[in-house]
Parts: C-alpha cells; structure tokens; sequence
C-alpha cells in the first residue's frame, strides 16, 4: 500500500490529528513554520514576563514563586535552568518518576537539586501503579499510560497544597510534534488539555477502578484535584514553549552545561538521537506499540523535528528512518519482561492485537511475518 507523507516533513496520514493542505504540507509543519514566520516572540516573552511578575512572591516574602513538573528527561533540566536562573524565581520542583527509571535519569533528577532548587520526589505505591502498566498495555496497547496521566496531575496536588498557582510545563508536544490545531494554539494545561491531548487514548482513571481489586482511594494521585481546588489556589499552567522558541537541540547544549548527561555509548533504542526519553528503560516498548499501530516511530519525530529546523534534509531523514524506526525493541522488551512478569509470548501477542494488518504483511494463517532479526515485514516504503 502507499501511505501519503507530508511534502516538506515525513510524518505519514496515519498519524492521528494529522492534517494536510493542499500543498501537502502537514499541520505539524504549518505550526512550525508559524514558529518561523508569523508569531511576534518579542510580544509572547513581554506577555510571559507579566504572568510572572503577576505570580511571584514579592521581594523579602518567602516561599515558592511557581511549580515545575521534573523527570529525568532534558526539558525539566532546561525549565529548571530558565525559571531559576534566566528568571531568578525560586521554583519547587516535583517528580513523578518514570516506570523503570535508566541510571542517566537517576542522575539527572539528583543533578536538578543540584542547581538550587527543591525537589519533592513522589515515591508512588508500586503496587497500583505496575497493574495500571499492564492493564494500560492490554487495554489500549500503551505500557506508558499511567505515566502520562501521573506527570499530570501529581504536580497538581502539590501545586493546590503549597498554594502554588503556577505551574510551569514545557514544550506543547502539539505544538512541536502536530496536533489539532485548537490544541497548539492553546497556551494553558488544564485538566480538559490533560483529558483530550495529553495521550490518554480515551481511558480514564475511573476505568482502572476494580483492575487487580484497585479502589479509587489507591488511585487517590492520578484523580485530577477537584475544580473547587484550582479555584481556590488560582491555579493556571502554561508552557514555556508557547511563550518561548523551542529548539530541543540548542537547549541540549545548555543544559549538558549544567551537569545534563546524555547516553554516552549510542543513541537511545527506537531513534537516533541520544538525549531524549533516556530516563526510561522501556520507552523502546511505548514507540514501538506506536510504530505497530500507525508505521511510524519515534526515529520519525525526531527526524520532523530536525527537518523543521533545517538540521536535516528530508532525504537524510527519510535515510535515518530507515534505519532506526520500528525495530523489535530487544532491550526495552526484556526490561518489560522482568518489571510486568509476563513471557515475551505473551507480550508478543498482545503487540500483535495492536499491529495494523493494512501495514504489515501476514501469512497465510494470519501471523505477521518477521525478518531475521524479528522485525515486522512493513507493507510500505517510506519515501
Ligand atoms: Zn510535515
């Protein structure tokens, strides 16, 4: 079959919320060149500027000026550096961490409170965070679900606790990798950003009551506080992207400046690049059930990524793609194994009841077939 591609980038029509214009040019690649061209940056700082004069503390009061939600990964360490040391705030840091933090996202949670920052580290409850990850990998064929929802909304009790009222987040990931447009062009997270963009695949919380026995009151963390809550404290979340140009890889470079490490002995399973989702030991897992689903990984974001800031040409990326995308994650998959106890037949099954049967080939039986090195036979060629 022939999948359409964007002109300018190479994220394929399969990908969801992914529109294309007449030109061919998909929505990702408008937003990003509205990056480019059309948003007035010295306007959009001048309004972050007034947002946190508006919240800070005033000069001799004590306290925490705003919240930032950190992991291991390179955007907590730049929100990290940006709010305390190009701003001046004092931030109080909260971590949800991954589900199988790497040593390098280990040392990068323990190099942020070295920067002079608080950091509140929430040790979840094991038990009822594990069943979610197999509950979330069988029901919608996503290990990371609970993650996604956790950095959410436990920053949130914290922030509605401390009497915070702003939360500081990162890049818009719908700026940055496409989405509905009302998604990009929106500055605030909130709980209905959380709901419909934040990767939750259409399940909510409610429906993990009962998996393995799990009351709501165990899954007290991932319930959103009540609006009653953000009321009171005045809560409001905005990303720095939105305000600010948001060039992972330049930002790289300041942040390896303050004690950032990145993978040192070759790029992070699933990509080519060795400085993103390098806290988490099985994030292989999560892009490969994506590339499964929809014939693309996350080698093919970055790859958009550096197309759009002119650090690749589509030919090289289409090149890179092809090396690096929707390989078997070995390494990620016997991490998977020891963490959730199921057999790699087991977890090979329920892959195979996310795979796309228009995008890969099968037998006769209806199996998919594989290469040598246990790779899906694609029904496609990207180009
Ligand atoms: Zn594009």
């Amino acid at each position: 079959m022939t999948i359409r591609y964007c002109t300018k980038c190479i994220f394929p029509e399969t990908k969801p919320d992914l529109f294309f214009n007449e030109a061919g040019v998909c929505s990702a690649c408008q937003a990003a060149s509205q990056k480019n061209v059309s948003i007035d940056w010295a306007q959009r700082k001048s309004d972050f500027e007034k947002i946190i004069n508006h919240y800070k503390n005033k000069p001799g009061e004590i306290g925490y000026d705003c919240l930032i939600p950190v992991s291991g990964g390179k955007d907590s360490t730049y929100q990290v550096y940006f709010m305390k040391e190009v701003y001046g705030l004092n931030p109080l840091c909260v971590c949800f961490e991954t589900t199988n933090l790497s040593e390098i996202g280990k040392n990068n949670i323990d190099n942020i409170s070295k920067m002079g920052v608080d950091v509140i580290y929430f040790k979840k409850n094991y038990k009822a965070y594990r069943s979610m990850v197999i509950e979330g990998f069988k029901r919608v064929g996503d290990e990371m679900w609970p993650n996604h929802l956790g950095i959410f909304t436990v920053p949130i009790h914290f922030a509605v606790k401390f009497n915070i009222p702003l939360v500081i987040w990162g890049e818009n990931p719908q700026q940055e990798y496409g989405g509905p447009l009302e998604s990009v062009q929106n500055k605030h997270l909130n709980r209905r950003w959380m709901e419909e963009f934040g990767g939750l695949l259409g399940n909510r919380i409610q429906d993990m009551v009962g998996v393995d026995g799990l009351t709501e009151k165990e899954l007290t963390p991932y319930f959103y506080p009540s609006d009653e809550d953000i009321e009171r404290v005045g809560l409001t979340g905005i990303f720095l992207g939105h305000y600010f140009f948001w060039d992972a890889r330049a930002q790289l470079e300041i942040v390896k400046n303050h004690g950032f490490g990145v993978k040192e002995d070759g790029p992070v399973e699933g990509t080519y690049t060795n400085y993103e989702n390098l806290d988490e030991k099985m994030h292989g897992l999560h892009d490969y059930l994506k590339f499964v689903k929809y014939g693309f990984g996350r080698a093919t974001d970055h790859a958009c990524i550096d197309i759009r800031n002119n650090r690749l040409t589509r030919q090289e990326a289409v090149e890179l793609v092809k090396q690096y995308d929707g390989k078997y994650p070995h390494y990620a998959i016997q991490e998977f194994i020891k963490y959730s106890g199921m057999s790699k037949q087991e977890i090979d099954l329920i892959i195979d009841s996310f795979t796309n049967p228009v995008l890969f080939v099968q037998d006769e039986n209806g199996n998919f077939k594989r290469d040598n090195a246990g790779n899906l036979v694609k029904n496609f060629e990207i180009s």
